[in-house]
This record gives structure tokens, C-alpha cells and sequence, in this order.
């Protein structure tokens, strides 16, 4: 096909998404009136945009940052901080916070992201939970959902300290977990062991469905900068938001016990922070609207997708699974060669650490690593699974989305 046969063809498949994409206009004007209620009530002033440097004592900005956060997700309290170095720092920060000698950590969403494995000690790491004694089990999802009769009988039979729901699905082949079946699983846990802290990686999942894991029944959520929640345009970070004693203990770990949250100079971020959050609404929208587009418009061309361009979402994510090397290399070729940054270089399979096959990135972002940009990566392992997501804009989006088609389908199609 050409460029031109390809840019017919998603403008005519746009067409037919009029409906699914008010629906998430609709969702990105109730985040925004969260946002700004927030900013309203805590007052954000230009002050909030200045800086400390040395130990960050008094750090106006960062200091109702935090309460904004706490706010729109109608917690307690919040975390939010530069100093995390990613949401995948913030999930060990978070669980080292939690979690004491002989206590037993369980996850309910079968094996979590990739770069925990060391951190609970599931690949061996001499700084890993497990190395402090903390115990690990995990139950397997059924049918993309929990499997509520197996979890009931675990937490009759042994006392958990710390349940991790992950909802996003990493590069597993699995559903991403919606908030209703995270509410039913909740309501479960906290029927037979109300003690149990349960701590759920909403990675991807912000600004997406209406209600979050704490109005769901969670204790505490965690997620990263770099994605929904940075609006593009954080730098780096990741925050955790809930209950106030947890988010206490996750700030003593942070820093140091005894200065925790008083702590952490901002070094000049706090601008990007709040203005990141402020966009957020408009940009997971963004994201939305071209993951919804991609399924669409690869599902016309035959390809398996997930979700389906009607599927209810839960995160950012989409899956085009092309069951052909070559295609989802030339795909993802394709996203770098449509980026603003780094256009010219053309991605080729890699040897990534901590992966056992080779992966294919293109991320042509402002921010290194950034996937709420426009990014596509996968695993070279059949069924060869692209897995899609970010946006800064639609339009940006859409024209990614034209240059990848154009490379995958220029030769032999
Ligand atoms: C991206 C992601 C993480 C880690 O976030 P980083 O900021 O990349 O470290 C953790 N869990 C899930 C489900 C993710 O998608």
C-alpha cells in the first residue's frame, strides 16, 4: 500500500470512532475539573513553582503537590517525588516501607512486572526482600480475572501482610485488570483478613476509568512519572497516594527514618510536576484516542488486536499481535521513523538485560524511557506482540501510527 491508500484508509476509520471518542472527551473534561478543583482548593500559587536545593526542607511546592495528588484521588495522603527514580523505584521503596522480616508478600495477578523479579527475590538479587527474609507467593489470574475461591482459601490459612494487585499487563498476553473486578477482589480480601495492606501497581491506568484504587477498596497505589500522571512533560519521578500511615512509612524509607517527608530538595522540577498533572487529562486522552485508531484500523487489515477498538480500556496500552517477525519489526520501525526525536535512527533487536529474548524498542521521546510519548516496543518471541502506548497529542499520534503502517506495509504487500 502507499502513503496515500493508508492515510484514506484511517481517515475513514476515524470516521466511525466518533462515538467511542466522545465518550473519552467526556472522561478527560471529568479529570480536568478533578485537577483543577484540586489546584483551587490547595491554593497552587507561583510559589509553588520555586525551589530548594541542599535538603529541601520547606518545599512549598512539593509540599501541596502532594496534597493536589492526595486530593483528586480522594486519599489521605500522597507521595510525590523526584527523588524516586521511577515507578518501578517507587514499588520497591513502597514494599521495602511495608514490609518487616518473616512477613509474607502475595500477589494475586499471577508474576508481577519484570523488574520486580529481583526486588521480591524471584531471581536472585543479595539486596532483594527475600534476602531480608520476607516471604513470597503469588496465585495465578484465571480467565483474566482473580481467582477469588484460591485467594479466599490462602488468607484463611495464612496471615499476608502485603497483597500486590498489578492492573497494567507488563509484556505478559494476559487483559490489563479493570477497576470493578479490583473493587470485588478488595471487598473479599478485607472480609476475611481487614489488616492485609493492599498495594496495586495502577501503572498506565490513571485518568483512564473514573473511579481508582483507593474509592476500589486498595490502601495504597503507586505509579510512575514517566507515564499517565507526568503529562509528558515530568522529567523523571513517580508518586504514591493512600493512606497516611503508609504513605508515612514510605517516606521514611525514601529519605531516612526521622526526617522522611520533611526532606528532598526539588532541584527545579516543580514546575514540570504541576504542569505535567495539569495536561495529564488531555494527554491520557491523547493516548487513548490513538491506542483506540491503531486497534481499529489493524483490525481492518486483519491483524489480531487487544484490546478491540470497542473494548472497555483500563490502560493506555495496546497489543497488535502480528504473528510475524518481520512486521512487527518494520511496525516498530516504523513508530521511531514518524518520531519528532531521534528519526533517523532505525531500532533493531536487542540483547536487554533482565529479558530472556531479544526486544524491539522505538522511543523517540523527549524523555528517555518515556512510554506516555509515543512508543512500541516487544518481545522477538512468537506470536511477535507489539505493544503500543503514549501520545502527547492525537494528531502526533495519528501520524505515528501512518508512519508505521507505511513502512510495515511498503514491500510485497
Ligand atoms: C511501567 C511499569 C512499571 C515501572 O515503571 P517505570 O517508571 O518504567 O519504572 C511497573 N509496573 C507496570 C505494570 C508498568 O507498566
Amino acid at each position: 500500500m502507499e502513503r496515500k491508500e493508508i492515510v484514506e484508509l484511517v481517515n475513514r476509520e476515524e470516521e466511525s470512532l466518533k462515538d467511542i471518542f466522545k465518550e473519552i472527551d467526556e472522561n478527560e473534561l471529568y479529570f480536568s475539573e478533578l485537577v483543577l478543583n484540586a489546584f483551587q482548593k490547595e491554593n497552587v500559587t507561583e510559589a509553588c513553582f520555586g525551589t530548594t536545593t541542599g535538603y529541601g526542607y520547606s518545599d512549598l511546592g512539593r509540599d501541596t503537590l502532594e496534597k493536589v495528588y492526595a486530593d483528586i484521588f480522594h486519599a489521605e495522603d500522597a507521595i510525590v517525588r523526584n527523588q524516586f527514580v521511577s515507578g518501578s523505584h517507587a514499588l520497591n521503596v513502597t514494599l521495602f516501607a511495608l514490609l518487616r522480616p518473616n512477613d509474607l508478600l502475595l500477589s494475586i495477578s499471577g508474576l508481577p512486572y519484570d523488574t520486580l523479579h529481583e526486588v521480591i527475590g524471584i531471581n536472585d538479587n543479595p539486596s532483594s526482600l527475600k534476602s531480608w527474609g520476607i516471604k513470597y507467593d503469588q496465585i495465578e489470574l484465571v480467565d483474566n480475572d482473580f481467582d477469588y475461591d484460591a485467594i479466599k482459601e490462602y488468607l484463611t490459612n495464612n496471615k499476608v501482610k502485603v497483597i500486590e494487585i498489578q492492573r497494567s499487563k507488563g509484556y505478559s498476553t494476559r487483559d490489563s485488570i479493570s477497576i470493578d473486578k479490583v473493587e470485588k477482589v478488595c471487598k473479599l480480601i478485607k472480609s476475611i483478613q481487614p489488616e492485609t495492606i493492599i498495594m496495586v501497581d495502577n501503572c498506565y491506568c490513571e485518568f483512564v476509568e473514573r473511579k481508582n484504587p483507593i474509592e476500589a477498596g486498595a490502601d495504597i497505589f503507586v505509579g510512575s512519572l514517566i507515564k499517565n500522571l507526568g503529562g509528558g512533560i515530568a522529567p523523571n519521578g513517580a508518586y504514591a497516594v493512600g493512606r497516611h500511615d503508609l504513605i508515612e512509612l514510605v517516606g521514611e524509607r525514601l529519605t531516612l527514618p526521622g526526617e522522611g517527608r520533611e526532606v528532598g530538595p526539588t532541584l527545579g522540577v516543580n514546575k514540570e510536576l504541576y504542569q505535567g498533572l495539569f495536561l495529564a487529562p488531555s494527554v491520557v486522552a491523547s493516548a487513548l484516542k490513538t491506542a483506540i485508531l491503531t486497534s481499529k484500523v489493524l483490525e481492518t487489515l486483519s491483524f489480531n488486536v487487544s484490546p478491540r477498538y470497542n473494548d472497555n480500556r483500563v490502560d493506555i496500552v495496546q497489543n497488535i499481535i502480528f504473528n510475524d517477525e518481520q512486521k512487527l519489526i518494520k511496525y516498530t520501525q516504523g513508530i521511531q521513523t514518524g518520531s519528532p526525536v531521534d528519526s533517523n535512527a532505525l531500532p533493531i533487536p536487542w540483547d536487554m538485560p533482565g529479558y530472556k529474548d531479544q526486544v524491539i524498542m522505538a522511543a523517540g521521546c523527549f524523555t528517555q524511557g518515556s512510554s506516555i510519548e509515543l512508543s512500541c516496543d516487544g518481545p522477538i518471541r512468537s506470536p511477535y506482540i507489539a505493544y503500543q502506548q503514549g501520545a502527547m497529542t492525537y494528531s502526533y499520534g495519528k501520524l505515528g501510527l501512518i508512519s508505521a503502517l507505511t513502512r510495515m506495509l511498503k514491500d510485497g504487500e
